[in-house]
């Protein structure tokens, strides 16, 4: 760990698509405690971009239980929907770099695309987009924007990888990991239901949020191999990166946010003293039947 930084600025953000589980908790105290350690910032940031699963009684429901458990962060809380701007101008900016492309191919239709050509590379996201909208004409293109076709923006991963050169990011512990974007393939900036991404709003919030330190799951490792591109492309610097393992539960399935039992307004509800739930989290002490997915 990089003891040597003064200025450490840390955060915290939950997709507000449901409570809080024991893995968040785990995960924001540790965010929390970098923080803290070194006299830095800890920051909440609401990534409620997703307009259908997004839900106002989430976003509460975050922050009573963080508040339970005495997590602490500084500043406003930063609301992803509230900054759609911010993400505007820097698809607008790899528009402009011809680094992006309208993609108006609907779920089904890559499924079969993927079925048709019996190859399907994965990537972080799921299935390696297959490129079917990656060479339309600019004239077809901008005819169907016109018409109002359904579209997303997805980055031209060989040209931005190409553009970018060779990459690494900064891992906490273990010093410049190879980033390698190009497995994800093309991946959406833009969604076809909101304006922008999870990719693309991270990253970004990221660097406008001043964060030095990001702490989140090791789901997202994939996730930051793209972020390190985004960042190169847009010209931002690059925060420190550590990735936490998941928790599990007894069969090894990974928590979700709707398990019961698990989540932190049902330990609460169960008389959970949250001064020891905090101790327990920061000795690795978890409750019944659940575990790390490393251990
Ligand atoms: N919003 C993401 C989630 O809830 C976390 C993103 C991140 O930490 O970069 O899984």
């Amino acid at each position: 760990m990089s003891a040597d930084i003064q200025h450490i600025v840390t955060r915290f953000a939950p997709s507000p698509t449901g409570r809080l589980h024991i893995g968040h908790a785990w995960s924001a105290l540790k965010a929390m405690d970098l923080a803290r350690a070194a006299g830095g910032v800890m920051r909440l940031r609401i990534e409620d971009i997703d307009g259908a699963r997004s839900r106002p009684e989430h976003v509460d429901g975050i922050i009573e239980d963080l508040r339970w458990l005495g997590v602490e962060w500084d500043g406003e809380v930063v609301f992803q929907s509230q900054r759609l701007s911010l993400y505007d101008t820097a698809l607008e900016q790899l528009r402009h770099e011809g680094l992006v492309y309208p993609c108006f191919c609907t779920r089904a239709e890559i499924a079969a695309e993927i079925a048709a050509s019996g190859s399907a590379p994965h990537g972080s996201d799921g299935p390696v987009y297959p490129g079917t909208c990656r060479h339309l004409d600019a004239d077809v293109q901008a005819a169907r924007i016109a018409l109002g076709d359904a579209h997303c923006w997805r980055l031209d991963m060989d040209k931005a990888v190409a553009r970018a050169g060779p990459l690494t990011w900064q891992d906490m512990d273990r010093g410049p990991i190879t980033a390698r974007p190009e497995l994800a393939g093309d991946v959406v900036l833009a969604r076809k239901d909101a304006p922008t991404s999870y990719h693309l709003a991270a990253t970004l919030d990221d660097t406008d949020m001043g964060i030095t330190h990001v702490l989140r799951g090791d789901d997202l490792v994939a996730a930051t191999d793209i972020h390190r591109l985004l960042q190169a492309l847009l010209d931002l610097p690059s925060p420190l990166y550590s990735h936490h393992p998941l928790l599990v539960d007894a069969e090894g399935n990974r928590l979700a946010k709707r398990s019961g039992g698990i989540s932190l307004a049902e330990l609460r509800g169960r008389g959970m003293d949250p001064a020891r739930l905090r101790d327990d989290l920061r000795g690795n002490r978890f409750p019944v039947g659940i575990r790390l997915a490393s251990a």
